[in-house]
Protein backbone atom coordinates (compact mmCIF):
# COMPACT_ATOMS: atom_id res chain seq x y z
CA UNK A 1 0.00 0.00 0.00
CA UNK A 2 3.14 2.17 -0.26
CA UNK A 3 0.97 4.45 -2.94
CA UNK A 4 -1.79 5.39 -0.64
CA UNK A 5 -1.84 8.76 0.38
CA UNK A 6 -1.47 8.88 4.03
CA UNK A 7 -4.17 11.43 6.02
CA UNK A 8 -3.49 12.59 9.20
CA UNK A 9 -5.45 9.82 11.51
CA UNK A 10 -5.80 12.53 14.41
CA UNK A 11 -7.50 15.20 11.35
CA UNK A 12 -9.71 12.19 10.29
CA UNK A 13 -11.10 11.29 14.03
CA UNK A 14 -11.77 14.91 14.65
CA UNK A 15 -13.55 15.05 11.29
CA UNK A 16 -15.24 11.74 11.96
CA UNK A 17 -16.26 13.28 15.65
CA UNK A 18 -17.67 16.30 14.29
CA UNK A 19 -19.93 14.92 11.48
CA UNK A 20 -21.31 12.31 13.73
CA UNK A 21 -22.19 14.75 16.41
CA UNK A 22 -23.79 17.39 14.11
CA UNK A 23 -27.61 16.61 13.76
CA UNK A 24 -30.04 15.11 11.24
CA UNK A 25 -30.01 18.18 8.69
CA UNK A 26 -27.63 20.40 9.99
CA UNK A 27 -24.46 19.07 7.76
CA UNK A 28 -23.80 21.56 4.75
CA UNK A 29 -21.64 20.69 1.98
CA UNK A 30 -20.72 23.45 -0.02
CA UNK A 31 -19.22 23.20 -3.88
CA UNK A 32 -17.84 26.15 -5.95
CA UNK A 33 -19.09 28.54 -8.48
CA UNK A 34 -19.58 27.29 -11.76
CA UNK A 35 -19.49 23.45 -10.33
CA UNK A 36 -17.65 20.98 -12.27
CA UNK A 37 -17.08 16.80 -12.03
CA UNK A 38 -14.82 17.23 -9.02
CA UNK A 39 -16.95 19.83 -7.40
CA UNK A 40 -20.20 17.43 -7.81
CA UNK A 41 -18.01 13.95 -7.12
CA UNK A 42 -17.20 15.02 -4.10
CA UNK A 43 -20.57 16.71 -2.76
CA UNK A 44 -22.57 13.95 -3.45
CA UNK A 45 -19.73 11.56 -2.38
CA UNK A 46 -19.32 13.15 1.01
CA UNK A 47 -23.32 13.05 1.29
CA UNK A 48 -24.05 8.84 0.84
CA UNK A 49 -21.11 8.43 3.10
CA UNK A 50 -22.43 10.94 5.77
CA UNK A 51 -25.91 8.92 5.18
CA UNK A 52 -24.39 5.58 5.27
CA UNK A 53 -22.20 6.30 8.09
CA UNK A 54 -24.43 8.28 10.41
CA UNK A 55 -28.30 7.91 9.01
CA UNK A 56 -28.59 11.36 8.54
CA UNK A 57 -28.85 13.61 5.47
CA UNK A 58 -26.80 16.62 5.16
CA UNK A 59 -27.92 19.58 2.45
CA UNK A 60 -25.67 19.91 -0.89
CA UNK A 61 -25.16 23.64 -2.12
CA UNK A 62 -23.77 25.25 -5.26
CA UNK A 63 -23.47 28.48 -6.13
CA UNK A 64 -24.84 28.20 -9.44
CA UNK A 65 -26.22 25.71 -11.71
CA UNK A 66 -24.01 22.44 -12.61
CA UNK A 67 -24.47 20.75 -16.43
CA UNK A 68 -26.79 17.94 -17.38
CA UNK A 69 -24.09 15.15 -17.43
CA UNK A 70 -23.05 15.43 -13.98
CA UNK A 71 -26.27 14.11 -13.22
CA UNK A 72 -26.40 10.70 -12.89
CA UNK A 73 -24.13 10.93 -9.54
CA UNK A 74 -25.76 10.05 -6.83
CA UNK A 75 -28.91 12.43 -5.62
CA UNK A 76 -27.77 15.23 -7.31
CA UNK A 77 -31.32 16.40 -7.75
CA UNK A 78 -31.23 17.89 -4.17
CA UNK A 79 -28.79 19.52 -4.12
CA UNK A 80 -29.45 23.13 -3.79
CA UNK A 81 -28.32 26.35 -5.87
CA UNK A 82 -27.71 29.67 -4.63
CA UNK A 83 -28.65 31.17 -7.97
CA UNK A 84 -31.92 29.73 -8.09
CA UNK A 85 -34.72 31.67 -6.30
CA UNK A 86 -36.67 29.32 -4.97
CA UNK A 87 -33.59 27.67 -3.15
CA UNK A 88 -32.63 30.62 -1.93
CA UNK A 89 -34.33 31.39 1.28
CA UNK A 90 -33.47 27.58 2.55
CA UNK A 91 -29.95 27.67 2.05
CA UNK A 92 -29.63 30.77 4.30
CA UNK A 93 -31.73 28.86 6.70
CA UNK A 94 -29.61 25.78 6.43
CA UNK A 95 -26.34 27.65 6.51
CA UNK A 96 -27.27 29.84 9.49
CA UNK A 97 -28.78 26.61 11.57
CA UNK A 98 -25.62 24.19 10.40
CA UNK A 99 -23.87 22.52 13.10
CA UNK A 100 -21.19 21.41 10.51
CA UNK A 101 -20.03 23.05 6.76
CA UNK A 102 -18.13 21.17 4.75
CA UNK A 103 -16.25 23.27 1.93
CA UNK A 104 -14.99 21.23 -0.75
CA UNK A 105 -13.12 21.64 -3.90
CA UNK A 106 -12.57 25.64 -3.16
CA UNK A 107 -9.07 27.41 -1.26
CA UNK A 108 -11.21 30.98 -1.09
CA UNK A 109 -14.49 31.58 0.19
CA UNK A 110 -15.16 34.20 -2.57
CA UNK A 111 -15.57 31.30 -5.15
CA UNK A 112 -18.54 30.46 -3.27
CA UNK A 113 -20.02 33.83 -4.53
CA UNK A 114 -23.15 35.46 -2.36
CA UNK A 115 -22.70 32.93 -0.13
CA UNK A 116 -19.27 33.32 1.64
CA UNK A 117 -20.61 35.74 4.25
CA UNK A 118 -23.24 33.46 5.09
CA UNK A 119 -20.82 31.01 5.46
CA UNK A 120 -18.59 33.08 7.55
CA UNK A 121 -21.58 34.68 9.86
CA UNK A 122 -22.61 30.69 10.46
CA UNK A 123 -21.75 29.85 13.90
CA UNK A 124 -21.25 26.01 12.66
CA UNK A 125 -17.83 24.32 12.94
CA UNK A 126 -15.99 24.08 9.45
CA UNK A 127 -14.35 21.96 7.72
CA UNK A 128 -12.25 22.67 4.76
CA UNK A 129 -11.33 19.33 1.75
CA UNK A 130 -9.45 20.76 -0.91
CA UNK A 131 -6.41 20.50 -3.22
CA UNK A 132 -5.62 23.45 -4.33
CA UNK A 133 -2.22 25.96 -3.00
CA UNK A 134 -2.69 28.84 -0.23
CA UNK A 135 -6.17 28.12 1.34
CA UNK A 136 -8.22 30.78 3.23
CA UNK A 137 -8.23 30.38 7.00
CA UNK A 138 -11.81 29.98 7.33
CA UNK A 139 -11.69 26.52 8.41
CA UNK A 140 -11.22 24.78 11.75
CA UNK A 141 -10.18 21.41 10.50
CA UNK A 142 -8.17 21.65 7.19
CA UNK A 143 -7.55 19.06 4.99
CA UNK A 144 -5.50 20.75 2.10
CA UNK A 145 -3.52 18.90 -0.16
CA UNK A 146 -2.01 19.53 -3.85
CA UNK A 147 -0.16 16.24 -4.19
CA UNK A 148 -3.65 14.24 -4.72
CA UNK A 149 -5.62 14.76 -8.10
CA UNK A 150 -8.62 16.22 -6.85
CA UNK A 151 -10.62 16.97 -4.18
CA UNK A 152 -12.95 13.62 -4.45
CA UNK A 153 -9.54 11.88 -4.51
CA UNK A 154 -8.48 14.08 -1.17
CA UNK A 155 -11.97 12.73 -0.03
CA UNK A 156 -11.15 8.90 -1.16
CA UNK A 157 -8.11 9.03 1.47
CA UNK A 158 -9.87 10.95 4.54
CA UNK A 159 -13.11 8.43 4.34
CA UNK A 160 -10.51 5.03 3.92
CA UNK A 161 -8.21 7.03 7.11
CA UNK A 162 -11.18 5.97 9.31
CA UNK A 163 -11.98 2.81 8.33
CA UNK A 164 -11.77 -0.10 5.54
CA UNK A 165 -13.34 0.92 2.47
CA UNK A 166 -15.85 -1.49 2.76
CA UNK A 167 -17.36 0.38 5.39
CA UNK A 168 -17.47 3.65 2.05
CA UNK A 169 -21.06 3.10 0.18
CA UNK A 170 -20.59 2.09 -3.35
CA UNK A 171 -22.62 5.18 -4.68
CA UNK A 172 -19.76 7.09 -3.08
CA UNK A 173 -17.02 5.40 -4.41
CA UNK A 174 -18.68 6.26 -7.91
CA UNK A 175 -19.14 10.04 -7.60
CA UNK A 176 -15.12 10.20 -5.79
CA UNK A 177 -14.44 8.18 -8.85
CA UNK A 178 -15.86 10.23 -11.36
CA UNK A 179 -14.88 13.30 -9.28
CA UNK A 180 -11.31 12.23 -10.03
CA UNK A 181 -11.93 11.06 -13.04
CA UNK A 182 -12.74 14.64 -14.51
CA UNK A 183 -9.80 16.65 -12.35
CA UNK A 184 -7.13 14.88 -14.15
CA UNK A 185 -9.06 14.84 -17.71
CA UNK A 186 -9.71 10.99 -17.93
CA UNK A 187 -6.24 10.22 -16.33
CA UNK A 188 -4.00 12.64 -18.16
CA UNK A 189 -2.77 15.64 -15.88
CA UNK A 190 -1.98 15.67 -12.02
CA UNK A 191 -2.14 12.09 -11.68
CA UNK A 192 -0.04 10.42 -8.57
CA UNK A 193 0.52 7.10 -7.70
CA UNK A 194 -2.33 7.48 -5.28
CA UNK A 195 -4.67 7.93 -8.21
CA UNK A 196 -3.93 4.81 -9.58
CA UNK A 197 -4.22 3.10 -6.27
CA UNK A 198 -7.56 4.60 -5.64
CA UNK A 199 -8.88 3.65 -9.45
CA UNK A 200 -7.70 -0.10 -8.93
CA UNK A 201 -9.41 -0.41 -4.92
CA UNK A 202 -12.79 1.51 -6.66
CA UNK A 203 -12.86 -0.60 -9.99
CA UNK A 204 -12.40 -3.72 -7.76
CA UNK A 205 -15.07 -2.67 -5.66
CA UNK A 206 -17.24 -2.94 -8.84
CA UNK A 207 -17.95 0.30 -10.02
CA UNK A 208 -18.90 0.29 -13.47
CA UNK A 209 -15.66 2.58 -14.91
CA UNK A 210 -16.67 2.36 -18.58
CA UNK A 211 -20.79 3.74 -17.57
CA UNK A 212 -19.05 6.49 -16.02
CA UNK A 213 -16.77 7.15 -19.20
CA UNK A 214 -19.62 6.63 -20.94
CA UNK A 215 -21.76 9.30 -19.12
CA UNK A 216 -18.65 11.95 -18.96
CA UNK A 217 -16.83 11.45 -22.24
CA UNK A 218 -19.59 10.20 -24.81
CA UNK A 219 -22.63 12.43 -23.86
CA UNK A 220 -22.12 15.30 -25.75
CA UNK A 221 -25.41 16.71 -28.20
CA UNK A 222 -25.00 17.61 -31.29
CA UNK A 223 -24.61 21.40 -30.86
CA UNK A 224 -22.29 21.22 -28.54
CA UNK A 225 -19.93 18.96 -30.91
CA UNK A 226 -20.54 21.16 -33.74
CA UNK A 227 -19.30 24.34 -30.99
CA UNK A 228 -16.26 22.43 -30.29
CA UNK A 229 -15.76 22.51 -34.52
CA UNK A 230 -16.41 25.85 -34.74
CA UNK A 231 -14.28 26.85 -32.14
CA UNK A 232 -11.17 24.99 -33.27
CA UNK A 233 -11.82 25.99 -36.80
CA UNK A 234 -13.30 29.44 -36.31
CA UNK A 235 -11.78 30.81 -33.37
CA UNK A 236 -8.53 29.62 -32.09
CA UNK A 237 -6.02 32.15 -32.76
CA UNK A 238 -2.29 31.12 -32.04
CA UNK A 239 0.34 33.48 -30.92
CA UNK A 240 3.43 31.26 -32.37
CA UNK A 241 5.88 33.42 -30.57
CA UNK A 242 4.18 32.84 -27.34
CA UNK A 243 3.25 29.39 -27.78
CA UNK A 244 0.15 30.33 -27.00
CA UNK A 245 -3.61 29.74 -28.65
CA UNK A 246 -6.59 31.61 -27.65
CA UNK A 247 -10.30 31.37 -27.80
CA UNK A 248 -13.11 33.78 -27.54
CA UNK A 249 -16.49 32.04 -26.76
CA UNK A 250 -19.08 35.05 -27.36
CA UNK A 251 -22.86 35.49 -26.49
CA UNK A 252 -23.02 34.97 -30.63
CA UNK A 253 -21.47 31.67 -30.86
CA UNK A 254 -23.13 30.82 -27.52
CA UNK A 255 -26.45 31.37 -29.27
CA UNK A 256 -25.91 29.86 -32.40
CA UNK A 257 -25.07 26.66 -30.85
CA UNK A 258 -27.44 26.61 -28.18
CA UNK A 259 -25.42 26.82 -25.56
CA UNK A 260 -26.02 25.01 -22.16
CA UNK A 261 -24.13 25.05 -19.03
CA UNK A 262 -20.65 22.73 -19.25
CA UNK A 263 -20.70 22.72 -23.10
CA UNK A 264 -17.43 24.39 -23.32
CA UNK A 265 -15.99 21.69 -20.83
CA UNK A 266 -12.55 20.97 -21.93
CA UNK A 267 -12.29 23.33 -25.11
CA UNK A 268 -9.29 24.80 -23.43
CA UNK A 269 -7.43 21.59 -23.04
CA UNK A 270 -7.93 20.86 -26.92
CA UNK A 271 -5.18 23.65 -28.18
CA UNK A 272 -2.96 21.76 -25.92
CA UNK A 273 -2.71 19.00 -28.24
CA UNK A 274 -0.78 20.91 -30.81
CA UNK A 275 2.78 20.48 -30.30
CA UNK A 276 3.92 24.03 -30.15
CA UNK A 277 1.46 25.09 -28.18
CA UNK A 278 2.00 25.62 -24.24
CA UNK A 279 -0.49 28.14 -23.03
CA UNK A 280 -4.11 28.01 -24.02
CA UNK A 281 -6.90 30.47 -23.10
CA UNK A 282 -10.84 30.42 -23.29
CA UNK A 283 -12.44 33.11 -22.67
CA UNK A 284 -16.21 32.77 -22.41
CA UNK A 285 -18.69 35.88 -22.41
CA UNK A 286 -21.17 35.38 -19.83
CA UNK A 287 -23.69 37.85 -18.24
CA UNK A 288 -21.69 40.23 -16.41
CA UNK A 289 -18.10 39.52 -16.99
CA UNK A 290 -15.64 37.29 -18.99
CA UNK A 291 -14.57 33.63 -17.89
CA UNK A 292 -11.30 33.24 -18.04
CA UNK A 293 -9.93 29.46 -17.92
CA UNK A 294 -5.92 28.78 -18.88
CA UNK A 295 -4.50 25.78 -19.34
CA UNK A 296 -0.24 25.41 -19.18
CA UNK A 297 1.73 22.14 -20.27
CA UNK A 298 5.42 23.85 -19.86
CA UNK A 299 6.95 25.80 -17.09
CA UNK A 300 4.66 28.38 -17.36
CA UNK A 301 2.46 28.90 -13.82
CA UNK A 302 -0.97 30.19 -15.09
CA UNK A 303 -2.10 30.00 -11.26
CA UNK A 304 0.57 33.28 -10.93
CA UNK A 305 -0.65 34.57 -14.60
CA UNK A 306 -3.92 34.52 -13.22
CA UNK A 307 -3.85 35.85 -9.92
CA UNK A 308 -1.78 38.71 -11.58
CA UNK A 309 -3.68 39.94 -14.29
CA UNK A 310 -7.24 37.61 -14.41
CA UNK A 311 -8.98 37.94 -11.03
CA UNK A 312 -8.23 34.31 -9.75
CA UNK A 313 -6.06 31.60 -9.20
CA UNK A 314 -6.18 27.92 -9.12
CA UNK A 315 -3.21 25.25 -10.22
CA UNK A 316 -0.26 25.67 -11.60
CA UNK A 317 -1.45 24.41 -15.16
CA UNK A 318 -5.19 24.94 -14.69
CA UNK A 319 -6.29 28.04 -13.66
CA UNK A 320 -8.99 30.27 -14.17
CA UNK A 321 -10.23 33.86 -13.28
CA UNK A 322 -12.75 37.10 -14.36
CA UNK A 323 -11.95 40.07 -17.10
CA UNK A 324 -14.66 42.89 -16.79
CA UNK A 325 -13.87 44.14 -20.23
CA UNK A 326 -16.43 44.05 -24.04
CA UNK A 327 -15.56 40.44 -25.37
CA UNK A 328 -14.13 42.65 -28.10
CA UNK A 329 -11.12 43.52 -26.11
CA UNK A 330 -10.04 40.22 -24.23
CA UNK A 331 -7.36 39.27 -27.17
CA UNK A 332 -5.66 42.13 -26.90
CA UNK A 333 -5.30 42.49 -23.28
CA UNK A 334 -4.43 38.73 -22.91
CA UNK A 335 -1.42 39.37 -25.38
CA UNK A 336 0.17 42.29 -23.67
CA UNK A 337 -0.49 40.79 -20.07
CA UNK A 338 1.10 37.11 -21.63
CA UNK A 339 3.87 39.22 -23.38
CA UNK A 340 4.93 41.61 -19.93
CA UNK A 341 4.52 38.09 -18.02
CA UNK A 342 7.30 36.28 -19.93
CA UNK A 343 9.10 39.30 -19.98
CA UNK A 344 9.54 39.54 -16.02
CA UNK A 345 10.72 35.66 -16.28
CA UNK A 346 7.82 34.26 -14.07
P1 LIG B 1 -11.68 26.11 -15.22
O1 LIG B 1 -10.80 26.72 -16.23
O2 LIG B 1 -11.87 24.64 -15.46
O3 LIG B 1 -12.94 26.87 -15.00
O4 LIG B 1 -10.91 26.23 -13.84
C1 LIG B 1 -9.66 25.62 -13.66
C2 LIG B 1 -9.22 25.80 -12.25
O5 LIG B 1 -9.00 27.19 -12.01
C3 LIG B 1 -10.26 25.40 -11.21
O6 LIG B 1 -10.05 24.07 -10.81
C4 LIG B 1 -10.00 26.33 -10.10
O7 LIG B 1 -8.96 25.83 -9.33
C5 LIG B 1 -9.47 27.57 -10.74
N1 LIG B 1 -10.43 28.67 -10.93
C6 LIG B 1 -11.39 28.78 -11.89
N2 LIG B 1 -12.04 29.94 -11.79
C7 LIG B 1 -11.50 30.60 -10.74
C8 LIG B 1 -11.75 31.87 -10.12
O8 LIG B 1 -12.61 32.65 -10.54
N3 LIG B 1 -10.97 32.17 -9.04
C9 LIG B 1 -10.00 31.34 -8.56
N4 LIG B 1 -9.27 31.72 -7.51
N5 LIG B 1 -9.74 30.15 -9.13
C10 LIG B 1 -10.47 29.78 -10.20
MN1 LIG C 1 -10.95 20.03 -8.22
Amino acid sequence: MGAAYIVDSEKAKLFYGMASEAGEGKTVIVGHHNPDGDCIGCLTGMEAWLESAFGKKGVMIVPDNFPDYLKFMYSTDSILVFSRQKDRSRIGEAIARADLIICMDFSALSRTEGMGELISKSGAKKVLIDHHPSPETFAGLVFSETEVSSASELTWWILNALGPDSAIPFKAKESLYTGMMTDTNNFCNTVYPSTFLMASQIADAGVDREKIQMEIMNSFSEDRMRLMGEMLLNRMRMYPDLKAAVMVLDKKAKEQFNYRDGDSEGFVNLPLKIKEVEISALFTETDGFIKVSLRSKGAVSVNRLCRRYFNGGGHERASGGRLYMPVEEVEGFFEKCLREFLHSGE
